[in-house]
């Protein structure tokens, strides 16, 4: 399995994190990001870096791909240069990005023809998971395909499910998002709320870590952000704003009411507004310091 060649399109955020745990793993990388500069300090590491992603298909035989939204994806896979042109008989393409689940069809269909298995594999677990290897993957696509790339998962996830058919992975993924995204504007508001009272931030904090108000995203987020006044993604605001978009999408196709969803959607709009869209989703705090008059400290 080692011998496995691996193509990787989009260094972002979580892509140069996966890149580097596969590096370390032994396995040879050909790589590709819209920003040249991005392959560039990779080459030291020993990544080849391909000048459009036919190239990094034609040298490959998985090709996974951390991209920002599905306009990028249609693009990577069926656009000039794209990987359809490029790819090997067998090979397997993985999307780890979050997207909207619909427009895997037509580039399936195109993949097919080729016997190559497209599946997506969108992750839990943020940059601090990327780096670790303790990703939550949640798979879908072909089964024999998941099985084949087990030791390749292996490196950069932890928790590792199979759900079911293309595009499954992505569903589960607006679940958790959707329920990310909720939480956070619940513990930012009420957390302005009390220190706005008065009370002492760092002790509110260690309060509600023991108590039932907490989640892995309220610990994070103000720990590893808003008391440390660093806003650098992470998660950016845009990627949490076009999820919730994909989510809110999928919602009205099932007519499901998501009240939360919506809301939360409008208030990440507000920080997009305020010029926030390339930081963290925990610079979701300004728009309430502005609103509330009030200035979380730095500790
Ligand atoms: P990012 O914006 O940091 O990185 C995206 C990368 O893709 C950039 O390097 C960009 O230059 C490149 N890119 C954009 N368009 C391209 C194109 N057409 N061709 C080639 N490269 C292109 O984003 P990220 O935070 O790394 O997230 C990537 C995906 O993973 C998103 O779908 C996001 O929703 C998902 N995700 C992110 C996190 C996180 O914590 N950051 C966690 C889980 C899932």
């Amino acid at each position: 399995m080692i011998a496995m060649k691996i193509g990787f399109i989009g260094l972002g955020a979580m892509g140069i994190r996966i890149v580097t745990r596969l590096l370390k793993a032994g396995y040879e990388l050909y790589v590709y990001d819209i920003i040249k500069e991005k392959m560039q300090s990779l080459i030291q590491l020993g990544v080849k870096p391909c000048n459009n992603p036919k190239e990094v298909a034609i040298n490959s035989d998985i090709i996974m791909m951390s991209l920002p939204d599905s306009k990028a994806v249609k693009e990577i896979l069926l656009g000039e240069n794209g990987v359809s042109y490029g790819v090997k008989e067998n090979s397997i393409v993985i999307d780890l990005s979050t997207i909207e689940p619909t427009i895997y069809k037509e580039c399936d269909e195109i993949l097919k023809k080729r016997n190559v298995k497209l599946c997506d594999a969108p992750v839990s677990g943020g940059t601090e998971g990327a780096e670790a290897g303790t990703l939550t993957i949640i798979f879908g696509g072909d089964e024999d395909a998941f099985k084949r790339v087990q030791e390749v998962l292996k490196v950069i996830g932890k928790n590792i499910f199979y759900v079911g058919p293309l595009g499954s992975g992505q569903i589960v993924k607006l679940v958790n998002n959707s329920m990310a995204a909720v939480n956070l504007v619940g513990a930012i508001e009420a957390m302005v709320m009390g220190i706005k009272a008065g009370i002492n931030p760092k002790l509110l904090y260690e309060i509600i870590s023991v108590s039932s108000g907490t989640s892995r995203t309220f610990e994070r987020k103000f720990s590893n952000h808003i008391f440390k006044g660093d806003f650098e993604p992470g998660f950016k605001v845009d990627l949490m704003y076009k999820d919730l978009g994909e989510a809110l999408k999928l919602a009205k196709e099932l007519k499901v009411p998501m009240v939360m969803a919506s809301v939360a959607q409008q208030l990440f709009g507000m920080a997009r507004t305020m010029g926030l869209g390339d930081k963290d989703t925990s610079s979701l705090i300004k728009v309430f310091e502005d609103l509330t008059k009030i200035k979380i400290p730095i500790f």
